[in-house]
């Protein structure tokens, strides 16, 4: 360790030497401010930057443009530390770690396994400010797949089968977020504002007893803390982006959340949906025990055969039993109302038989662990509450890396 810091010691003194033997950046007297002006040389200016090697000097030509009342320095903008006092490689860093687990955690991974020095705040500010720029990119991408200008390149082969799987997950946020919004528990009181989650995979096979086989490391993830009509042009973003226009066949897969449909409605027509089948399971269930109790005979007996018919989609068998029951509570019977309506609703939904036979996927478990890894594993540990802007950061930064579109960022921002 002693050898390391020695040598990132002499790698910076040398890192120093060559960021400052460009004259700092000087050109001329004047120069464009980039809006229309021309801006004057003011004098050299000096700023410390964190660089992967350890802190190091740099000086930079100032500019400024009057009419604009700003400083420019096109050193910075050269190097990519506008407004930063960390150079690129220390905040890929910082959020390679702050995308991965808790701030404080990801300062003291910086500390052992790189030697970089920073605090848990910086590691705060930095990740989200990543994230911010990374929203920034899937903007501009959505304006060009809205505006029908970019059309993404598609392999030669077209995609069997595209899948675009949706769910949403609460994520823990401070108190002034939920403000005069009505919470679940007994208090009334919400605590979580909820996420959506969006998977873009591809299917080609099915294995030796015909259950679809996801294409490995097909997934990509997108999501946000937003509404349904903003998550709506997010995904279909995504879609575009993986090819939906070159695909034989489209399947959305959901659980019965009506935001979800809808979204398929508006930029997915055409397509297949499914209702997530252990989801329709649950809602037998449930029922069951509402109406019969928990343990008895009858519940045990009445939703394994529900779930037979639902296995061979005979939604309309479901249907039909579930009219029967007669619960003396009122309560359970208006249970029954609303899950016969669930199951009304959602009928061509549950064409499960019929799935199957075309090998399609009949479960959402990809997008359900897809928010475990995503929302869970980071932003819902204990003790953790967010704002919507910071956690649409962190969501932001973690899609980009789960999506294995960190390296593409980091490139994109080197070219510019
Ligand atoms: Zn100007």
């Amino acid at each position: 360790m002693a050898i390391r810091s020695a040598s990132h010691r002499i790698g910076g003194s040398l890192i120093e030497k060559l960021l400052n033997a460009d004259g700092g950046g000087y050109q001329g007297a004047c120069m464009a401010c980039g809006k229309g002006h021309s801006a004057r040389f003011v004098e050299h200016r000096k700023k410390g930057l964190l660089t992967v090697l350890g802190p190091v000097n740099v000086s930079r030509a100032y500019y400024h443009c009057d009419p604009c009342r700003e400083g420019v320095i096109p050193k910075d903008q050269a190097l990519d530390i506008v407004d930063t006092g960390f150079s690129p490689g220390v905040r890929r860093m910082m959020g390679q770690v702050g995308g991965k687990e808790a701030f404080v955690e990801g300062r003291k991974d910086l500390q052992l396994l790189a030697d970089v020095r920073v605090t848990t705040k910086a590691v705060e500010r930095v990740s989200e400010a990543v994230g911010v720029q990374i929203e920034q990119q899937n903007q501009s991408e959505r304006q060009q797949v809205l505006s029908g200008k970019v059309v993404p390149f598609l392999g030669k082969v077209a995609i069997p089968k595209l899948y675009v799987a949706i769910d949403g997950s609460g994520v823990p946020v401070v108190r002034r977020e939920t403000e005069g919004r009505k919470g679940k528990d007994e208090t009334g009181i919400a605590k979580t504002r909820e996420a959506k989650l969006g998977c873009v995979f591809t299917q080609t096979r099915v294995d030796e007893e015909g259950y679809a086989v996801r294409d490995e490391e097909s997934t990509t993830y997108v999501g946000a803390i937003e509404t349904a009509e903003c998550f709506g042009s997010r995904i279909y973003t995504e879609a575009v982006r993986r090819g939906i226009t070159g695909a034989k066949k489209v399947i959305i897969l959901g659980d019965g959340a009506k935001w979800i449909w809808g979204i398929a409605q508006e930029h997915f027509p055409g397509a297949t949906e499914i209702v997530d089948l252990y989801h329709a399971r649950e809602h037998l269930a449930k029922l069951a025990k509402l109406v019969y109790g928990a343990k008895s005979k009858k519940a045990q007996e009445w939703t394994p055969a529900r779930r037979d018919e639902l296995d061979e989609g005979d939604v309309e068998a479901v249907i039909a039993a579930m009219s029967k029951l007669r619960p003396r509570d009122i309560a359970a019977q208006e249970e029954v109302q609303t899950e016969i309506e669930y199951f009304r609703g959602n009928a061509k939904r549950m064409s499960y038989a019929e799935f199957r036979s075309q090998g399609l996927f009949v479960g959402s478990g990809v997008v359900e662990a897809g928010c475990k890894t995503i929302f869970g594993q980071r932003l819902k540990l204990s003790g953790m509450h967010w704002t919507v802007r910071g956690a649409n950061a962190i969501i932001a930064l973690r899609c980009c890396q789960l999506s294995a579109r960190w390296e593409e960022f980091w490139e994109t921002r080197a070219i510019g």
